[in-house]
Formats: C-alpha cells, structure tokens, sequence
C-alpha cells in the first residue's frame, strides 16, 4: 500500500529532511499536501517536485504569490489557519508535524483527531497540551511515532513487554555553543552567537533553545507524556559529541543507548517506517575515527531552564504551557536583540510563579488561554524592562 504524507513545515529544516527521506523511502511513500510560511519559492518548488495535491502558506498575505508560483502546475493552493487545517485534515494516512512552535499545535491535533499517524518533531504539542494531546491520538486510531532524537532513540530502545522492568529515561544533551562558558560570559552573547550549534544543523529557534537548554527543558516534559514516566525517572546527561542520542536504563542494571551519526533523517525514516527500518544513504558511524565519547552532568546553575522543566513537571497542569509560551516570547525578544541571553531564564520563571495556580486543562481551550495568558504576561514584562 501507498502511504500519504502531508508535512507540516516542509520549508524548515525537518521538513526539507522528511522530504529527502521520502524520496530515499522509494514508491512506498508519496506525499499529499506540504505547508510553509514566508519561504514561498522553497514551498512551490518543493511542491512541484514532490508532485503534491495541495501546498498552503500560513502567511494570508502570501496566498497570491503561492497561486503565482505554482500556476500552470495544478496544484492547489490554501493560505492561513483554515489552510493549515485543510491540509492536515487532508486523506493522508500519515502526517509530519515540524512546524516550529505553539503555531503546529492546532494542526497537529486536528491529524491526530481524524487519526492520521503522527510523526511528531514538534515538541509543543506534549509540552502544551501534554495529556490532551496524546489522548486525541489515541481516540483517533492513529500511532504516534517521535521523531525528536533524543525521543526517537528511546523509543528505538524501550521494549513495550520491559515496561515493568523501566528505571530511568537518561536524555542526552550536547551542552550546545556554551556548554563551558561562564554566566558572566553568556549575559553578553547575541542570536548569531547562541545559533551556532556544535553538532546539529537545525532551524533558528531550536538552535537557540539548544544554547540556552530550553529545548532539553521541553525535551523532559515531551519525554514525561510520550512514555508516561514520572519526573524523578528522567535524568539529562551532557553529551557533548552527540552520538548516544539517548538511553534507557532497566531495573538489572542494563542500559540501552541508541547511536548514530547526528543527522535526523535516521530519526525520521524510523517513524515513518516502523516497525521496520529503511535503507537509509546517511552517514554511517566510524567508530575508528570516535575518539572518546564524553559525558558530565549538566549545571542548573548557569543553565536553570533544566530546573524550569522539572518545576513544571512537578506542579503538571498548565505549567508546560505557561513554560513554553513564556519562553517563545522571551525568544523572540532575544532574537530581536531586546533582551539578553539569561533575560529569557528569568521571564519565564516570573511568568511560572505569576500562573502557579492555574487549573489543569480539562479542554484544549483552557491550553490556549493559558498559553495567551503566558504571552501577555512575558510581554508586559518586556514592556516593564524597556521602560
Ligand atoms: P524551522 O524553523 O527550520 O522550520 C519551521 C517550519 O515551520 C517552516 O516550514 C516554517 O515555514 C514553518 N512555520 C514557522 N512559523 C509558522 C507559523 N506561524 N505558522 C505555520 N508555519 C510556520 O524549524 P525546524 O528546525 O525544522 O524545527 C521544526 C520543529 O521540529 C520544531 O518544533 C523543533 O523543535 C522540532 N525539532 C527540530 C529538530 C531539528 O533538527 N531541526 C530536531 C528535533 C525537533
Ligand atoms: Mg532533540
């Protein structure tokens, strides 16, 4: 049978890689409908190569430049967030969520409602709606497959008939750009800085989230829904080459890692192809030319954000929502230069202790207004601070 794919954020850099292992996947796999934002030329070319029923920009104002672009091609076209539902709403049985941020939430949850497969590389969808969303799926039919490495690994190594037998999610982190720098060092950093990622090619704001350690803190909460584990069973290990890419660690003892060279196309061609493995033309690991692998434990001091998560964890509820939309804005505000590097820690610690008695979610509606409430508190701060 054919599988269909849509890809959510096909023009970032897990989409351009889905597509790639698409194409290596072979007849199997064809894809449906691709979405984008503001890169319209990337999108219509991607389109007209993958050969794509329909292509959608977020972006309303770029709709008549798409439908310029792909003119001629029979390709339809769709813009905004009735486009991105479309699209997710499509006939495809599989669908890639790589949209960066709390805008992949509602898309991803309406494929995941009608019962697509996910292939899950956006981390807000657990972070924010962390129960609710893994409900959905189930009340859909469809699996879940985690494409993030750390969670792929895992689930490459967690033996469902072992559960009993699971002591410990250990998630391995690169330490990123600063992973020895001083905080006196790290105050003063910019975007540019904080963007070069060790060993990783990724979008802007996770490279960022990786310097500063917010994406391990979304990664723990990401990793507390996808394998129902308490808080004290996961643990963060620094890991600076980047070739364990997680484990797992059994009750005699044993411990599990999953390897490979960092490259995500072996994280996505695994949920897309579960439970068998592809053939994948990725770079093969040379253990000949590995000089050590390093591991040390990771300093909540200059990185709290890992203290952040297990807050969150800790109190549940909402506070993974509150979490990441205080850190997406504190983010922003970093990118654009109006904040420091270690300004974003302590907005969204604010944020955290201002919604600490927020209820937990009973709808997807109390995560929205959470996640709004969140935004406007870490703005109103900024607003403080540029006063
Ligand atoms: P990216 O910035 O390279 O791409 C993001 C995609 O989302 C693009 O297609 C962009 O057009 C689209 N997009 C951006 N804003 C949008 C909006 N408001 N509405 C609709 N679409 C929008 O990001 P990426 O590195 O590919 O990461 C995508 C997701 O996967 C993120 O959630 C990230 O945390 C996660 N992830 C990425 C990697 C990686 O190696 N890049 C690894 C693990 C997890
Ligand atoms: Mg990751």
């Amino acid at each position: 049978m054919t599988n269909r794919i849509t890809i959510l954020g096909s023009t970032g850099s897990i989409g351009v890689s889905t597509l790639d292992v698409v194409r290596q996947l072979g007849e199997d796999y064809a894809v449906d409908a691709l979405t984008g934002n503001g890169n319209i030329e990337l999108l219509a070319r991607q389109a007209r190569e993958a050969g794509a029923r329909l292509a959608v920009t977020a972006d309303d104002a770029r709709y008549q430049d798409l439908k310029d672009a792909l003119s001629g091609s029979g390709i339809a076209v769709a813009s905004g967030r009735s486009g991105l539902t479309e699209a997710a709403e499509g006939p495809s049985n599989w669908v890639m969520a790589a949209i960066v941020g709390t805008a992949g939430l509602a898309p991803t949850l309406a494929a995941a409602k009608r019962g697509a497969h996910i292939a899950l590389a956006n981390k807000e969808c657990l972070v924010s709606a962390g129960d609710l969303f893994i409900r959905a799926v189930a009340d859909g039919g469809g699996r879940l497959l985690p494409v993030d490495s750390e969670h792929n690994a895992i689930f490459q190594v967690l033996e469902e008939g072992q559960r009993h037998a699971l002591e410990r999610i250990i998630l391995t982190a690169s330490g990123g750009p600063f992973r020895t720098w001083t905080r006196e060092a790290m105050a003063n950093v910019t975007a540019a800085t904080a963007r070069a990622h060790p060993n990783w090619s990724m979008g802007l704001k996770i490279s960022i989230d990786s310097a500063s350690m917010f994406n391990k803190a979304l990664e723990m909460i990401e990793a507390r829904h996808l394998f129902n584990v308490r808080p004290d069973q996961i643990e963060v290990i620094v890991h600076p080459q980047s070739i364990v890419h997680s484990m797992v660690g059994y009750s005699d003892g044993s411990v599990l890692a999953q390897m490979g060279c960092p490259d995500m196309r072996t994280a996505i061609g695994y949920a897309l192809s579960y439970p068998s493995r592809p053939r994948l033309d990725v770079q093969r690991l040379d253990f000949t030319k590995l000089s050590r692998l390093d591991f040390e434990a990771p300093d909540e001091e200059r990185f709290p954000a890992l203290r952040l998560a297990r807050r969150a964890m800790e109190a549940g509820g909402l506070q993974g929502a509150v979490l990441n939309a205080a850190k997406e804005v504190a983010l922003d505000a970093f990118i654009e230069g109006r904040i420091g590097f270690l300004d974003m820690f302590e907005i969204v610690e604010t944020v955290m202790d201002r919604m600490v008695d927020t209820p937990p979610a009973a709808s997807m509606d109390d995560v929205f207004a959470a996640d709004a409430r969140a935004r406007a508190d870490a703005a109103a701060l900024l607003a403080r601070r540029a006063a």
